[in-house]
């Protein structure tokens, strides 16, 4: 006899939190890998993980669980949509379909690829060789095109990939949002290149001590609410938050002796998206109603913290006179205004891991632009260094003297990691959305920031954002909290109302 749906629905939802519970050991080890392992244990640490994500990938792909899905699909557990039944059950069910559309052999060979490209990136970016590195990288986006005719889409090829790290999200729609922040963010940031204003950014390229550092990134992530009693901070090359449990997330940080923004920035931005995953509901561990929506809105939990927050002027009235008594030799004799302006400075750089604020979002958009012509065929790889020196150009207003500092600078094609890059400027939308509605909702975010009150902010935030898991698409809860779709407007008024004054432009 067949088993009654809400017996199946319990099943299948032991099933995946088991999975869960297997993701995050394998997670540990990965969190482990970069911050504590000697490096001779990397063999056997890779064998570790290729078993562990072999087991994994079988549970996800058993036959049995699919066909457990399907029924419940069709069940009466799905008949109001934003149900926690129906929310687990579509979830669960959309991703064990992507994973089981693809072909094992297609699996292997973009992992395969993926180890190797990174391998041969790093040789070919330290050498400044993209034609070393040319050979994979056609071989990583041939093998995407298959990923994608696999996954299958009703629009492009793109949105198929996109799909994996912002689901329900279309390629149109990022584009038509995106070229319309192109269109107000090159005169303002074309504007403030012109100002004769600068500020002295050698002010925060000083001696900052690491143990203060230390000390005051662990003061300001507290603040702000990065709950040390379920979490961790910790030191690695590369920053990252990886979420091990319903009670345990850690977050990184790297500190450099003569940087003041670097540590404390990263900091705040890795606490942003720590205290969202220590804000989802940890009675649904495992299940997608406890899990985060898209890396789209997980950014813009890190960017409202690091720049909403943690670059605004109330925020640095609250803690400046701690800055300038944690660091008398350098900052005691440089008053507020000045340490405000350098901490928002805005110059078209190279490199998008340093690009400040308001240009981000162009380095952004050249990565958008071009990943989409490479996976349409559109653009042959051997033309790429051209295209990415002449889009810098365009909407940056400069060129990489080298493909180091150009088109080798980012780890995620060689990775395979196609249709990752726009979730950054999403970020960063929905972030400027999301403040501006906590501003009006709260009744003025002012006066609380500035008494280092974050409480309610962080409250609101956990309210209308965490507590949902994935219960709504990013698209449907920006709708939802903001009242209006996705969109650059709020982006572009609050980087006007900030830089405006700052440079006079
Ligand atoms: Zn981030």
């Amino acid at each position: 006899m067949p088993d009654d749906p809400q017996t199946l629905y319990q099943s299948v939802c032991q099933q995946a939190v088991d999975i869960a519970r297997l993701e995050s050991a394998e997670a540990l080890l990965g969190w482990d890998e970069l911050t504590k392992m000697p490096a001779a244990g990397a063999e056997h640490r890779a064998e570790q993980m290729k078993l562990l994500s072999g087991i994994i990938h079988q549970r996800w792909t058993n036959p049995r669980l699919a066909e457990q899905l399907a029924i419940l699909a069709e069940s009466p557990l799905v008949a109001e949509p934003h149900a926690d039944t129906a929310v687990n059950i579509r979830r669960l069910k959309r991703k064990v379909d992507r994973l089981t559309k693809l072909p094992q052999s297609l699996v292997e060979e973009l992992a395969q690829t993926a180890s190797l490209g990174q391998h041969v990136w790093r040789k070919a970016r330290a050498e400044d060789d993209f034609a070393a590195f040319r050979p994979v990288l056609e071989k990583t986006f041939s093998l995407k095109r298959q990923q994608a005719d696999a996954f299958g889409y009703d629009e492009c090829r793109y949105d198929a990939l996109l799909d994996d790290y912002e689901p329900d999200e279309r390629t149109a729609n990022v584009g038509r949002v995106l070229a319309e922040l192109r269109e107000r963010l090159v005169p303002l940031v074309a504007a403030i290149a012109q100002s004769e204003r600068r500020p002295n950014s050698a002010l925060l390229q000083q001696e900052f001590p690491i143990e203060r550092q230390q000390r005051f990134g662990r003061r300001l992530s507290a603040a702000i609410g990065f709950d040390y009693s379920r979490g961790r901070l910790d030191e690695t090359a590369h920053p990252f938050c990886t979420g091990l449990g319903p009670n345990d997330c850690r977050i990184t940080t790297r500190y450099d002796a003569r940087s003041f923004g670097s540590a404390l920035f990263g900091t705040l931005h890795e606490s942003g998206h720590g205290i969202y995953d220590q804000g989802t509901p940890t009675e649904h561990y495992g299940l997608p109603l406890g899990e985060t929506i898209s890396l789209g809105i997980h950014e813009s939990q890190s960017r409202l913290w690091e720049n909403l927050i943690g670059r605004s002027r109330p925020f640095w009235q609250c803690f400046y006179g701690e800055v300038q008594e944690a660091f008398p030799e350098a900052l005691a004799q440089t008053p507020f205004e000045e340490f405000f302006f350098a901490i928002n400075e805005v110059r078209p750089s190279l490199i998008r891991v340093e690009a400040d604020e308001a240009t981000y979002n162009l380095h952004i958009l050249v990565r958008f632009e071009l990943e989409q012509a490479l996976l349409d065929d559109d653009l042959p790889v051997a033309d790429l260094p051209g295209a990415w020196r002449e889009k810098y150009a365009h909407y940056l207003g400069i060129e990489p003297p080298s493909d180091t500092d150009g088109v080798l600078q980012d780890v995620h094609w060689s990775a395979g990691m196609v249709g990752y890059f726009p979730t950054y400027a999403l970020g960063n939308l929905y972030a400027a959305q999301f403040f501006a509605q906590a501003d009006a909702d709260l009744g003025g975010l002012e006066p609380m920031l500035a008494r280092g009150e974050f409480h309610p902010l962080r409250e609101w935030l956990r309210e209308n954002i965490h507590r949902h898991g994935q219960r709504y698409s990013a698209a449907e809860l920006v709708e939802r909290v903001t009242g209006k779709p996705l969109s650059s407007a709020a982006l572009i008024e609050h980087l006007r109302a900030k830089l405006g004054p700052l440079y006079g432009a």
